[in-house]
């Protein structure tokens, strides 16, 4: 897959970036466990869609969507096929900048996970220098209270650090995934009408 279109980036195309209206490619990323496929769970439920029916399995771990946000609805197609025990170099080149928005997980129970979601990170700014990119920092299972190793102001800094939003959240209690979802597409569409303007 590493050679085909999917490789290009909807926000290109003949060399002019173009913003999307969508369906807009959101990534999500993190070290194994953190629990992107509960987010891809809660994304892919009945929950807060317009019409279940919209919702189209695309592929293994792809899902798209209309959602709708403040108003507005909004095409999303949730990719989850991130591996990054697996993700040898050429696969993270690849596939990283096939996004047009990122939720970078990290589980507040696991420290480790935490410093590679800074690792993606940099490796983000590197693939992706275009300043903007819709990025949230998520530190999920936050109703692990007792298993917490990332404290929340640590997640804070970071996110200040590396200029992303910041959110905890709890896919296991359905705790602000929402506000995940809906977070990521009000800084696309930011980033869509600052360029329109
Ligand atoms: P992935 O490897 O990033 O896709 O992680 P998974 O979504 O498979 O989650 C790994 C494990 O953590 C599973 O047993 C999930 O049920 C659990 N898990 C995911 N999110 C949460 C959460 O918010 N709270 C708790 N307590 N467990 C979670």
């Amino acid at each position: 897959w590493c050679s085909s279109d999917s490789v290009v980036s909807s926000t290109e195309s003949a060399g002019e970036p173009v913003e999307p209206r969508g369906p807009y490619r959101v990534l999500l990323l993190g070290a194994s466990g953190v629990g992107k496929t509960a987010f891809a769970g809660i994304f892919a439920g009945a929950a807060d869609s317009m019409d279940s029916d919209d919702s189209e399995l695309c592929g293994d771990e792809t899902r798209e969507k209309m959602i709708e946000v403040d108003g507005e609805p909004a095409s999303v197609t949730l990719l989850d096929t991130w591996d990054s025990e697996t993700g040898v170099e050429w696969a993270q080149e690849c596939y990283m900048p096939t996004g047009d928005a990122y939720l970078l997980l990290y589980s507040v129970t696991d420290r480790a996970s935490f410093l590679r979601a800074s690792e993606l990170r940099i490796t983000l700014r590197r693939l992706r220098p275009a300043q903007h990119t819709p990025i949230i920092l998520v530190g999920n299972k936050c109703d692990l209270v007792r298993r917490r190793e990332v404290s929340v102001s640590e997640g804070r800094t970071c996110a200040a650090v590396f200029d992303c939003k910041f959110i905890e959240t709890s896919a296991a209690m359905q705790h602000n995934v929402w506000d995940a979802f809906h977070g990521i597409v009000r800084q696309l569409r930011l980033r869509r009408d600052s360029k329109e303007a």
